[in-house]
């Protein structure tokens, strides 16, 4: 759930891994050589299931609206 809060919830725009379009642009950026496209894939695996993504859906309006009234 926390992972969700910060990817799609408590966000402007929802940035789930599996929006990644597997174009590689970052892994040849990352000084680092990070397997970015790798990692997402185990991201989406583990965390982003269908249960994940229809809780944050139903989540998400509603912390929205609650920010919006503070
Ligand atoms: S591969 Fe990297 S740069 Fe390309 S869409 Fe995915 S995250 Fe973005």
């Amino acid at each position: 759930m926390m992972y969700a809060q910060v990817v799609a919830i408590n966000t402007e725009k929802p940035r789930w891994t599996s929006t990644c379009r597997d174009c590689g642009k970052c892994e040849k950026a990352c000084p680092q050589h990070i397997e970015i496209r790798s990692e997402f894939r185990k991201v989406r695996r583990d965390l982003e299931g269908p249960g994940m993504l229809l809780l944050s859906g139903i989540t998400r309006p509603l912390v929205n609206r609650i920010h919006s009234k503070s």
